[in-house]
């Protein structure tokens, strides 16, 4: 399985539901607002957040 920040197939492991390498969690991890990287971080983080969500939306279904 390939990680789906840099595409790399070194130790890779499952957070929610992507992949991502370890050299990518440490740079996620450690990432700074000042980093010019941050912005691809951020969008990482809302498809995490829309992944971790949507199956407790769908299970209570708001009326
Ligand atoms: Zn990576």
């Amino acid at each position: 399985m390939y990680c789906n920040i840099c595409g790399s197939r070194e130790d890779n492991f499952s957070i929610f539901m992507i992949k991502m390498c370890k050299n990518c969690f440490h740079e996620f991890a450690n990432i700074s607002i000042m980093d010019e990287d941050y912005d691809r971080y951020k969008n990482l983080i809302r498809i995490l957040l829309s992944y971790y969500i949507t199956p407790k939306a769908i299970l209570y279904p708001a009326n």
